[in-house]
């Protein structure tokens, strides 16, 4: 194992043998498009409740993979092994927030059980939106729909987040927010987290755990253990690019 100074440890192996702690872990995984694979032989754990981001070239497979372990890609050719958690949220870059449905109403959807409309509430309060329940979602700001995303996502009490990208489209303020607030559910509930982006500082500062997809694998497995966002950026950032 190599260690690097600012708190970049390469590869990183967060577990042993025990399949209790895993959340993720895909063998062999093969996914492609008519003859061409995108994901070839993807070997990936992640342990549970462990922070971890995605990075990778656009078109290198960072979604594909994530549709993969959503299991939402049917009709895609591939092999290999995939096992995920019972309870996965995903969300992406575009809240998808049905546009005829109140926020409350967007966050319970197909969420059963009595006292699901309390539950989608306190997890709306949790994300800043308290008050906005019966808000049509065009009367939400970009930042406002991702927050309601993550209620969304939050309030089926996820062992696995998946994230595709999910701050891409909103300014810097906003996403620096939303980075913060993204943090603390975490810290609050612990899901694991798989988080797709393309931006470097984004996933230092956020991830525990830092993985590169190139040419169809994991290329890069860095773990970032240092105490605050802002050390996290600052110390890693240098050694990161050089790593990239
Ligand atoms: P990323 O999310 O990293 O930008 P994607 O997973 O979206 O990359 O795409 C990986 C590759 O697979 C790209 O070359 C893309 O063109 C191709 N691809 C993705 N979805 C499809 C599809 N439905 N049909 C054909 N090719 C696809
Ligand atoms: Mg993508």
């Amino acid at each position: 194992m190599a260690t690097h100074a600012g708190g970049l440890t390469a590869d990183h192996h967060p577990f042993g043998a025990d399949g209790g702690s895993v959340a993720v872990r895909t063998s062999r995984l093969v996914r492609g498009f008519g003859d061409r694979d995108v994901l070839k032989d993807l070997d990936l754990t992640l342990a549970r409740g462990e922070f971890t981001a995605l990075l990778g070239r656009s078109g290198s497979g960072k979604s594909t993979l994530l549709r993969a372990i959503a299991r939402l890609d049917h009709g895609v050719a591939g092999s290999g092994e995939l096992s995920v958690p019972e309870r996965v949220s995903l969300s992406f870059q575009d809240s998808r927030l049905l546009p005829w449905m109140r926020v409350l109403d967007n966050v319970v959807l197909g969420v059963r059980g009595p006292g699901s409309r309390a539950r989608g509430a306190t997890a709306l309060a949790e994300v800043g939106l308290a008050g906005r329940e019966r808000s049509w979602p065009h009367e939400l700001s970009g930042g406002e729909q991702q927050r309601a995303a993550l209620a969304r996502a939050l309030v089926r009490d996820p062992e696995l987040l998946l994230a595709d990208e999910p701050f891409g489209a909103l300014d810097a303020l906003t996403r620096i927010k939303m980075h913060d607030l993204l943090r603390e559910l975490y810290e609050r509930h612990r899901p694991a987290v798989l988080l797709v982006t393309h931006d470097v500082d984004e996933a230092v500062e956020l991830a525990d755990r830092v993985l590169v997809l190139e040419d169809g694998r994991i290329a890069v497995d860095l773990a970032v253990d240092l105490p605050t966002p802002r050390s996290r950026r600052d110390a890693c950032f240098q050694e990161y690019r050089d790593l990239l």
